[in-house]
């Protein structure tokens, strides 16, 4: 069985195509990127717009697979922006109805999760997830998958990308903060602001910006302090959850997932607690239509689909809210 999924949360338009064994045929995407600012929902979504046949029509060549051979449309229902999520959802509409082929609407975190465990054989791991709009620690019990602690304010990616603008690094800024920190030799003193196992980054990055304004220290040594403090932070929230609660895997995914720094400190405190670790590959770590598509097949084989009308977008649709009856509880 083949699926093919579109992603098209925010940021980045993609189609995967991956059959129900996980082999992936193709991933390829396009992604609004800016010099200075940061993403303009409305000129992402004119983004989208024109590039989203280029984008299908790619991935089919690199699969080498004809709209016919799909079995199975899967699309990005939400969170995300809405005008963002329309694209993929009307292109997911048309290509399943063309094809006279099933169609199912998915939870883009959860794909995050999924394509993480696919990709680490691991089964039932403490899942931190970092991207653009969302920071979670996650972990399936009792039918869905539960937030054990979470961002309070932005998404770890949407906290880099907004300090990146302030340095005029322009989006995304999270690859070149990363680049920029390595070179860092200073820590400077930031707020360490956790809160239990949830945790905030606003104020952390108004600090910054008026760090930077100052002009008393360099970009590496601010870039490395606020990689240092967050990453800590994150790190230290997803420990309380594997001390409280009994599993033996943790998983890194999501757009920040491609991050070194951030997955050598999750590694290292994984080892001390003697649990497994994973990281997501770097193809499949930022937003892609892989994990879509692998979301479709695993939801379609638990006998999941949606009629036309049941499409409809889901900007603010939270990972717990959604039933998951593929997994067995013990
Ligand atoms: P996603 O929304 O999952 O596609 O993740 C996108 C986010 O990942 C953006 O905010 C990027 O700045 C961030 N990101 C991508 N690569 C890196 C990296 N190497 N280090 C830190 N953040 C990154
Ligand atoms: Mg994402």
């Amino acid at each position: 069985m083949l699926c093919l999924g579109i992603e098209s949360t925010a940021h980045t338009f993609g189609i995967g195509i991956i059959d129900d064994k996980g082999k992936v045929l193709a991933n390829e995407k396009s992604t609004f990127t800016t010099d200075k600012g940061g993403i303009h929902p409305r000129k992402a979504v004119e983004h989208h717009l024109l590039f989203y046949e280029f984008v299908l029509e790619r991935a089919l060549k690199a699969a080498k697979v004809k709209p016919k051979d799909v079995d199975l449309v899967a699309f990005s229902q939400g969170p995300g922006l809405g005008g963002c999520l329309r694209v993929g959802a009307a292109a997911a509409r048309a290509i399943s109805t063309i094809c006279k082929v099933p169609l199912v609407g998915v939870n883009h975190c959860i794909a995050h999760i999924e394509i993480g465990k696919q990709t680490s054989g691991f089964k039932d791991p403490i899942t931190l997830y970092v991207s653009g709009a969302n920071t979670q620690i996650l972990a399936y019990a009792a039918g869905r998958y539960r937030v054990f602690g979470e961002t309070l304010d932005v998404g770890v990616g949407n906290f880099l990308d907004s300090f990146g603008r302030s340095l005029g690094l322009g989006f995304p800024a999270g690859p070149k903060i990363e680049e920029l920190a390595r070179k860092g030799k200073k820590y400077i003193e930031l707020p360490y602001t956790i809160k239990g196992m949830d945790f905030a980054f606003s104020g952390i990055q108004t600090k910054l910006d008026n760090l930077a304004k100052s002009g008393k220290y360099t970009k590496e040594d601010l870039c490395y302090s606020a990689q240092e403090t967050v990453f800590a932070i994150m790190t230290e929230a997803t420990e309380r959850a594997i001390a409280h609660i009994n599993k033996k895997e943790i998983l890194l995914t999501g757009g920040v997932a491609a991050n070194k720094r951030l997955a050598a400190m999750l590694e290292r405190m994984s080892k001390d607690r003697n649990v497994k670790f994973a990281v997501v590959p770097f193809p499949l770590a930022c937003d892609n239509g892989v994990m879509i598509a692998w979301q479709g097949i695993i939801e379609h084989k638990a006998g999941r689909s949606h009629k036309i009308e049941e499409t409809r977008i889901d900007q603010k649709w939270r990972t717990d809210e959604v039933d998951i009856p593929y997994i067995k509880s013990e």
